[in-house]
Formats: C-alpha cells, sequence, structure tokens
C-alpha cells in the first residue's frame, strides 16, 4: 500500500523509472511519448547529457550555500544570461524554486515596491478569470479558477478579476478581435476606477494562458492597451509566465510577440527543464531601484533561493537551447503540430476549439460544436482522455471544464523543444484515439 499522499488518491500510478528523449518508461517496461512535457516542464526531453553533466560537475564542487552568507557564480552566470534575453528594461533577477514561489515573490514584491514609494494605501490585485498562478494561498488567491479556489475562499486574500482574452468563449460574432480586445481593455479601466486606482498594487495575468482553461492566446493589442492603463495608474504589470515562458511559444517569452515589458516577470517550467526545481522572477530597473534607494531589503526569503544545482540545471538548459537553435524547431515543429491538429480535430464533431502557439496548443471538448456546450463536468472528461491516452502510451494535459460551463474539458499538448515531425503525427493520431476512446465511453 502507498504511503505517498498522491494527486488522486483511489487511482494506480504507473512506476516512472527512467527518460530518454521524448519518452518516459514505467517499471514494466512500457513507453509514454512525452507529448506535454509534464506540464510543460520538461523543454529538453529527459536525460539531456549536457545538462546532467553541468549537474554532476556542479555536485562535485558544491551542492548548497545559503543566501544570506554566499552567492555563487552559477547564479550570477544564470541572471547574466536572462537578463541578456529580457525584455526592454528587465534588469534583475530573483531565484526561487518553482511557479508558486515566484509568484508569491512577485507579489510581494509588487507591494514592497508601493511601500518603498510612499504609497501603502495600495493593497489590492487585479487578475483575470479563467487564470492559474499556482496553489500557495496567495498564488491561488491571483487564480480564476473557482473549482480550485472553492475550498479555501475564507483563506483567501481580496483580488478582483477581471475577463481573461479567451477569443472562442467571450468574443462576440459580430466583433472583431481588436474590438474585443478592447472591450477588455475597458473592463479593466471600469475595474480599476471601481477600485480607485490609487488602492492597486498590480494587474497580474499569464501572456498566453495555460493550466485552466487550455492555452488561451491574446488577441491583438490586448496587451498593449493593457500596459498603457498600468503605467497610466502607477499599477505594476505582472505578466505570470511560468508555462507559456522561456522559449514555449516560440520567443523566449511570450509578450515579445506582444511588443510589451512588463514590471515584474514569473518563469519556472522550462527555466530549468524539469531537471531541478527553479522559478524566477524577473524585474524591471524602476522595480529594483525602489528597493535599492530605499530600504535596501526585499523582505522575503527561502532557504533553497538560488540553489547551486537548481542554478547548474538551468544554466545548462537554457545554453542547449541556445547552442541548438532550438526556438526555430519551436516555431517550425509548433506549425506542424497547429497543421496536423486541424487536419485531424478540424471536423471532429467534439473539437470545438484548436488554439495555441508555438509548442503550447490545446483542443477544447465540447458535447454540441454549435452551442459550445461543455460536457457535463460529472464526465470527467479530461481524466478519461488522460487514462486512455496512457494506456495508448501517450502523456497529455487534460484539464476539467470550469464548473460555471465557461469552458469544457481541454488537452493541453507541450512536447520537448526537440521534437520532430514524425513524433508529432503519433502524438495526433494516439490522442485523437484516446479522444473518441473517452467520448464513446459516456453513452
Ligand atoms: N503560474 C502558472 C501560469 C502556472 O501554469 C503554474 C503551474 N502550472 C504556476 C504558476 C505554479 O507553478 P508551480 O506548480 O511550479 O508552483
Amino acid at each position: 500500500m502507498t504511503k505517498v499522499l498522491h494527486r488522486t488518491i483511489a487511482h494506480d500510478y504507473p512506476v516512472a523509472e527512467s527518460g530518454q528523449g521524448m519518452v518516459i518508461r514505467d517499471a514494466n517496461g512500457k513507453e509514454y511519448i512525452d507529448a506535454s512535457g509534464g506540464a510543460a516542464v520538461s523543454c529538453l526531453g529527459h536525460s539531456h547529457p549536457d545538462v546532467l553533466a553541468a549537474m554532476h560537475a556542479q555536485l562535485d564542487k558544491l551542492a548548497y550555500a545559503h543566501t544570506s552568507f554566499f552567492t555563487t557564480k552559477v547564479a550570477e552566470e544564470l541572471a547574466e544570461t536572462l537578463i541578456a534575453d529580457a525584455p526592454p528594461g528587465i534588469g534583475h533577477v530573483y531565484f526561487v524554486s518553482g511557479g508558486s514561489e515566484a509568484i508569491e515573490a512577485a507579489m510581494k514584491m509588487a507591494r514592497q515596491y508601493h511601500v518603498e514609494r510612499g504609497q501603502p494605501q495600495r493593497t489590492k490585485f487585479i487578475a483575470r478569470l479563467q487564470s492559474y498562478h499556482g496553489n500557495t494561498l496567495g498564488a491561488l488567491a491571483l487564480g480564476g479558477s473557482m473549482a480550485r479556489r472553492k475550498a479555501f475562499g475564507p483563506l483567501l486574500i481580496d483580488v478582483h478579476h477581471v475577463s481573461p482574452s479567451f477569443e472562442y468563449r467571450g468574443k462576440r460574432a459580430d466583433e472583431t478581435p481588436e474590438a474585443y480586445g478592447a472591450r477588455l481593455a475597458d473592463e479593466l479601466e471600469a475595474e480599476i476606477q471601481t477600485l480607485g486606482p490609487d488602492t492597486i498594487i498590480a494587474f497580474v495575468a499569464e501572456t498566453v494562458g495555460g493550466a485552466t482553461a487550455g492555452t488561451i492566446t491574446p488577441v491583438p493589442g490586448y496587451f498593449t492597451k493593457v500596459r498603457e492603463i498600468c503605467t497610466r495608474h502607477g499599477i505594476l504589470l505582472i505578466l505570470d509566465e511560468v508555462m507559456c515562458g522561456m522559449g514555449r511559444t516560440g520567443t523566449l517569452h511570450a509578450c515579445e510577440q506582444e511588443g510589451i515589458s512588463p514590471d515584474i516577470m514569473t518563469v519556472a517550467k522550462g527555466l530549468g527543464g524539469g531537471f531541478a526545481p527553479i522559478g524566477a522572477v524577473l524585474l524591471a530597473n524602476h522595480v529594483y531601484d525602489a528597493f535599492a534607494k530605499g530600504s535596501g531589503n526585499f523582505m522575503h526569503g527561502h532557504t533553497y533561493l538560488g540553489h547551486p544545482l537548481a542554478m547548474a540545471a538551468a544554466l545548462a538548459v537554457q545554453k542547449v537551447i541556445k547552442r541548438d537553435n532550438l526556438l526555430a524547431n519551436v516555431k517550425a515543429q509548433g506549425a506542424y503540430l497547429t497543421r496536423r491538429l486541424n487536419e485531424r480535430f478540424g471536423n471532429h464533431h467534439h473539437v470545438g476549439d484548436i488554439r495555441g502557439r508555438g509548442l503550447f496548443q490545446s483542443i477544447e471538448i465540447v458535447a454540441d460544436r454549435g452551442a459550445k456546450t461543455p460536457f457535463d463536468p460529472k464526465f470527467k472528461l479530461h481524466a478519461r482522455i488522460k487514462a486512455e491516452a496512457m494506456a495508448r502510451g501517450l502523456m497529455v494535459y487534460p484539464s476539467g471544464g470550469t464548473v460555471d460551463g465557461t469552458s469544457g474539458d481541454h488537452v493541453l499538448l507541450a512536447p520537448p523543444f526537440i521534437v520532430d515531425e514524425q513524433t508529432i503525427d503519433l502524438i495526433v493520431e494516439r490522442l485523437a484515439e484516446a479522444v473518441d476512446a473517452a467520448i464513446s465511453g459516456l453513452s
């Protein structure tokens, strides 16, 4: 009997034993194509020899040094690499151990920034519905998945939510994408006016949404307007690129494609590619300066900040991505994946939407395509699809529709950046079989 509290208690998990490239092998020798990089994490696939070598070399020198005593060469080098390729105005990095930690640090950094500047009355955050920012209490409060928040509501700080840019579910039929983006920006502006512009700390958004409603891409011009609104009111813009960042959408940062820079940005998953737990907060020079000219201290910290092994892993992952020009492969294979998904699911009765950017793609499953009606959440269709896919040796990342019916079950694909066309063909075929088997199992 297991002594581990697993995610789903009454579920038999296969035992993952080894991994190589695109594949994870279980203890029975069965192979699974990793078409989701776990949860959009394993950007180089598994057991990349160059990353393993860098980690071994670091371990041989030093495994751990507390950041209140030391910095390390490897942390400084990783920070330099990240800043060299960061959006304009971003000049500093704060290292943590994962996505939720990055979000918590970003929230506190944003709050302290205003305190340092003599604006302690700024106490509120605005975030978006159908978003995901992590599972710790601050991150959960930001998140717009009402199902995830339900049990913890009384413990969560006050965060106000506006609509995300979610074309399939939010854009009216008679509206252009630009008009839709303008309407969303007006909604944000109105919320800011209702709350009082000088009471707001920050607006937080995933540049491309991920874990709650599948990959949702912003309409053109939406983030330009958001940026302008935040700047005008002195509200910080925090972009959460924990899932969509570090190359996943074809550029190192998803916000490059929006032509904007945030004040604070969180990255994690693809930063270390799963070789070690790591996350980072990237901050603009003016945010750093507020601390440097103010108290001189960010009132935060964890035991494992800047862990040398995680730094070495991430530095090696980022070097391989550059050396092997893998972002070009993300673009090319992303286009191929989009094409294959459209060929296979474009006319599927139960696929309402195919969406995403780069190697960050989703299909949304609906009961009725015309009316966009989701399947009843009680079927847990997403879990059935996952089980059918695993039975066929395929890892995909499905999630349920939101309980309030504002989106259907979806399946997220985020294969490693090393994926090729042949493997994409296999992924799409196995996924189609899994979706059909799961749906036919409902009747
Ligand atoms: N933000 C986003 C956008 C995410 O997708 C996730 C993880 N799915 C998180 C934050 C939280 O990251 P972690 O699970 O590493 O705490």
